[in-house]
């Protein structure tokens, strides 16, 4: 299936490693100008140079910092802007609702959501101009079925997710689609920075705490992030022209609602 995606230009957030890296790749290697963001884009030139005949520009961007958002929307929008966006972040560290500070909703929330928000607003008006968009945000199942110990995650995906759909209707009459893909447990660095704050917690094992969360998924595994960008790249691509204001799970059936 030709994706169509050859000459489409590509802005992929928290681009430096985990999901928001395999995404990058898998546009860049359809064809996609690819522009790789992240707060360390060194990384971003160091996998994109193991990956000849394609077109990836590093950019560094700090979600946490409104004026570093604001520098790489000019540079970009100075370029012609993009045609697909993809708004992926960093997740904020474990913590229950009882307790979590007030500071850490509010700066999770300016780096997780605020600044996505505001890059979209700025993005997606010369994506209507040309009839042509795509807006695809990395969600949680967190915003499906809460995840224990992860409060803040939950709350503010929850946001983000109906921010999300709020997009969706006012642009689909211009061409942009807008969709949350919402990952269950794929197997990046995160899930092993998570796997071992369990163990911690608990006093079992990193392996003990990872057998039993992929025995918990009915594909009895965790995904691996190919398979996850995969799913986002057919939603960035010509084939999924009249996909929009949805949720996708990529989760091997771990959410068990309807
Ligand atoms: P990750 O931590 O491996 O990667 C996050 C990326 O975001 C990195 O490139 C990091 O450098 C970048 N980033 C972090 N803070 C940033 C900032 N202030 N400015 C710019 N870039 C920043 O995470 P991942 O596993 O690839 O997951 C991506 C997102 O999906 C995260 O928000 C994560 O919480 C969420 N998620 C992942 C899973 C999973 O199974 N991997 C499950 C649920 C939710």
């Amino acid at each position: 299936m030709d994706l169509g995606l050859k000459g489409k230009r590509a802005l992929v957030l928290g681009a430096s490693r985990g999901l928001g890296r395999a995404i990058a790749e898998t546009l860049a290697r359809e064809g996609a100008i690819v522009i790789a963001a992240a707060r360390n884009d060194a990384a971003i030139a160091e996998w994109a140079a193991a990956l000849p005949g394609t077109d990836v520009t590093p950019l560094r961007i700090d979600l946490a910092d409104i004026a570093s958002v604001d520098a790489a929307a000019d540079r970009l929008l100075a370029d012609g802007g993009v045609d697909i966006l993809i708004n992926n972040a960093g997740g904020p560290a474990p913590g229950t609702a009882l307790g979590s500070p007030r500071e850490g909703w509010i700066g999770n929330f300016e780096a997780m959501a605020a600044s996505l928000f505001h890059l979209s607003s700025r993005l997606v008006p010369p994506m209507r101009e040309r009839g042509w968009g795509r807006v695809i945000t990395i969600g949680s199942s967190g915003v499906e079925q809460p995840i224990p110990n992860l409060a803040m995650s939950n709350g503010i995906r929850a946001a983000v997710l109906a921010w999300s759909k709020t997009l969706a209707s006012e642009v689909a009459a211009d061409g942009v689609t807008v969709n949350m893909v919402v990952p269950g447990r794929i197997h990046t660095a995160r899930v092993d920075e998570l796997d071992a704050a369990a163990a911690k917690r608990t006093g079992k094992s990193v392996e003990e705490i990872a057998k039993a969360s992929a025995a918990s998924i009915p594909a009895a595994r965790y995904g691996r992030p190919q398979e996850f960008a995969d799913m986002v790249a057919f939603l960035a691509s010509e084939r999924a022209s009249y996909v929009t204001g949805s949720r996708v799970r990529v989760d091997g059936g771990a959410i068990r609602s309807l």
